[in-house]
């Protein structure tokens, strides 16, 4: 990261003291408290915000286990097979959305599966990146992969087609300067997909600490329709589709939480596909992963019914550079 390592997070006050919203700048107030820390919300728009936002160095601490060292990968190798398969789909979404192949950005890419993708299928792809040894994979692969954050890599003014920020805006101490530098460097027209939990979900305001989307202290902001709406706008974008429902995420992420839920035990499974994840006894995991198995039918009913309902509890902005 090439920012001030152990910078504070510069929370706006509103005048009667507590922080604002960083969409309309409402007083926030505490809606829920777990282990992790207090979620506070905007009565105004229902964005959600970690009441106290970690110093830029222990959230980088957070990151460097995300991925092996080796490969960059998350997983375990037959998941990380499935990850690739849904990345293909995301492809699909992309190119439905793009007008041209022409010049991409993918902020925060993770592992650098959808670079090379993109890169095999006639795009010029870059990507951002925390991680130093994700970028390092990724530029072993001969892709085009900037170390740090996004306003930090001081790409050309007006210089890309499109940009794809998947799952990262919420992890951001500053999501409003990742949307501000998106649009500066966008062409005029040019376009933004954005894909995050949503916090003003029924799922997520039903199940509150057991809901996966939370995932605390790693998730900084919760995002509602409203509030990501209102943040894109005051950055100059303008929302022309929404979709409530990823196959990638949306089943997953309903299973995970009815199980945090019936059993009081926090993402278990979800641990237990990661490489580097929490491990639990043998017998829990196991316990876990069948009663996964009875729930994955009505996970999966839910979760299609929330998003043809438009409240799915994972939300995808298709964006227009204004
Ligand atoms: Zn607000």
């Amino acid at each position: 990261m090439t920012t001030v390592a152990g910078e504070m997070q510069q929370q706006q006050q509103s005048p009667s003291g507590g922080p604002q919203c960083i969409a309309c700048a409402a007083r926030l107030a505490p809606a829920l408290t777990c282990a992790q820390g207090t979620v506070l919300r905007c009565p105004e728009c229902g964005l959600g915000m970690l009441e106290n936002i970690p110093e830029k160095a222990k959230i980088f601490t957070y990151y460097t286990k995300f991925y092996d060292e080796e490969h960059s990968e998350r997983f375990h190798p037959v998941l990380e097979f499935a990850v690739t398969l849904f990345r293909l789909l995301r492809v699909r979404v992309v190119e439905a959305f793009a007008k041209g192949k022409g010049r991409l950005l993918d902020v925060g890419f993770g592992r650098p599966i959808d670079l090379a993708l993109f890169a095999q299928r006639g795009w010029e792809v870059h990507g951002t990146q925390i991680v130093p040894h994700t970028v390092r994979v990724a530029q072993q692969r001969g892709l085009q992969a900037f170390l740090g954050e996004l306003p930090d890599a001081k790409y050309p003014t007006e210089s890309f087609d499109l940009i794809t920020i998947w799952h990262v805006l919420e992890h951001l101490q500053e999501p409003g300067s990742y949307l501000a530098d998106a649009h500066r460097i966008l062409k005029p027209g040019g376009q933004l997909l954005i894909e995050v939990p949503n916090f003003g979900s029924p799922i997520a305001q039903t199940f509150g600490k057991a809901w996966l989307g939370l995932d605390l202290p790693h998730h900084l902001y919760h995002f509602t329709p409203q509030s990501l709406t209102k943040l894109l706008a005051s950055h100059g974008f303008t929302v022309v589709k929404t979709k409530f429902f990823s196959l990638e995420q949306s089943p997953f992420s309903a299973l995970q939480t009815l199980l945090n839920a019936l059993t009081g035990q926090r993402n278990v499974v979800f641990e237990g596909m990661k490489t580097q994840g929490q491990k639990r006894p043998l017998l829990t995991t196991l316990g876990h992963v069948l009663l996964a198995l009875g729930l994955a039918p009505v996970a999966l009913l839910v979760s299609i019914l929330f998003g043809l309902a438009r409240q799915g509890d994972i939300m995808r902005f298709y964006c227009v550079r204004k």
